[in-house]
């Protein structure tokens, strides 16, 4: 990477190119108009790109004007989407931020027309990059020099930054983990200084952070730098309280990541623990979990403490969630032979969902065999349990003469 004024990216990835009519319209008519944020740094490190992201001296209004057809995602804050040949790109206004009261949120954004001034209000020097359409990159704050670097360095103060926003904090941890970079040591002392401001901070919005943070290729790290700098102490579900025994576990089990998954990320957090299910619950819901994950770690948690009792009728239960599983057993550094038992047993399954039962209850009904009620559901249930653990062939007459030898 050539450092310094001057640096331009030649060719821009794809997905820049896609939206260079978008950046050039805006140029022609006046306004100044720049690629930004995540995308720039990104490409920068040769990462995929997720979203792309432009800024623009436009006002909203005035983007609406130029475009035909465009929406209103997030105009309060200056984001118009511009529809173009049926991708989506979100135009937002240069802007400054000011008096943050509540340690979370901008009183007021204003919109400007100076790229210096919106770059300035963001959070990290590698996110305060810009990108023109010719591909010239502009750096205010030495961002490419922590790119190379590998730094996580506030923009700015650290100290006033984390104030006005104390989700910053959280998303220093994350990116660290995500780019396996450090935290430059004035914003780790901001961390430590004011991290208590987290408390005030939505649940959701932490939560989205540190599943990131999970999810990211040095999750391990960042773990530690979480315990370390006294964060833990102010987020959702108590983990401070946890032994360091658990949390060496925990560390020890992320650094064989990467994690995919975000089912098996939180269960490969709680199995450690001595929390028991009330417990797992309750921390699940702190961080207010969608349903469908939490019940996916739930079933989770216990297998990765006891992988040795996994046994047909465990698989089967737990089929649905075979890739954390088998990805958070790996984490854990399950003996090869035993992951190999464990993964055979999946595939071996005489079937892997209740609705692949060669009987239904109409069925049943039909045959006379069993009659509507409670009884019904009883019958079933044992059916299900002898099908799966092999007792009984998956087939219709098999099933039946099976329930005429239970019943008499
Ligand atoms: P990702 O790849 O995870 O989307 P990103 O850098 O695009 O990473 P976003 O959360 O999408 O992160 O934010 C886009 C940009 O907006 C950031 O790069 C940063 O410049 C700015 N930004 C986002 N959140 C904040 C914040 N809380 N404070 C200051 N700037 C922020
Ligand atoms: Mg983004």
């Amino acid at each position: 990477m050539k450092e310094g004024p001057g640096l331009k990216i030649q060719p821009l990835p794809p997905e820049m190119t896609a939206a260079l009519p978008i950046l050039n319209r805006l140029n022609a008519a006046g306004y100044p108009a720049y690629f930004v944020g995540g995308s720039v740094r990104d490409t920068l490190l040769k990462d995929p790109i997720h979203d792309v992201d432009i800024a623009s001296g436009a006002y909203p209004q005035e983007v609406k004007d130029l475009f035909d057809r465009t929406v209103d995602t997030g105009i309060e804050h200056g984001t118009v989407m511009v529809l173009d040949h049926g991708s989506g790109y979100e135009i937002t206004t240069f802007r400054t931020e000011s008096t943050y009261t509540d340690f979370r949120r901008p009183d007021q954004v204003t919109f400007v027309r100076s790229l210096a001034e919106d770059l300035k209000r963001r959070d990290f020097t590698i996110n305060a990059l810009a990108l023109q359409a010719d591909g010239e990159v502009v750096d205010h704050f030495s961002g490419l020099a922590d790119l190379k670097a590998g730094l996580i360095r506030a923009v700015g103060d650290a100290h006033q930054r984390f104030t006005e926003d104390a989700l910053r904090m959280m998303r220093a941890l994350r990116f660290s983990a995500q780019l396996d970079f450090e935290i430059e040591p004035q914003t780790k002392q901001a961390l430590v200084d004011l991290a208590p401001n987290l408390e005030k901070i939505a649940v959701e919005r932490i939560r989205v952070e540190l599943e990131k943070l999970l999810l990211g290729p040095a999750a391990a790290s960042a773990l530690q730098d979480l315990l370390a700098s006294g964060v833990v102490k102010h987020l959702p579900g108590d983990m401070a309280a946890w032994p360091a025994s658990v949390w060496q576990q925990i560390i020890g089990d992320y650094s064989r990541g990467p994690i995919t998954s975000p089912a098996a990320a939180w269960a490969l957090l709680l199995a450690p623990t001595a929390l028991n299910n009330g417990e797992l619950d309750a921390f699940l819901r702190a961080f207010k979990l969608s349903r469908e994950l939490m019940r996916s770690v739930l079933a989770l948690v216990p297998a990765l403490r006891d992988p040795d009792h996994l046994d047909t009728w465990h698989l089967y239960r737990l089929y649905a969630y075979r890739q954390p599983l088998l990805e958070a057993l790996t984490a854990k550094g399950l003996a090869p032979d035993q992951f190999a038992a464990i993964n055979q047993g999946l595939v071996q399954l005489p079937m892997t969902d209740r609705h692949q039962l060669a009987v239904s209850g109409r069925d049943l009904m039909q045959a006379e065999l069993v009659s509507p009620g409670p009884q019904m559901g009883r019958v079933l249930d044992s059916v299900e349990r002898a099908v799966v653990n092999g007792q009984v062939a998956n087939q219709k007459e098999a099933i039946q003469q099976f329930i005429q030898e239970q019943v008499t």
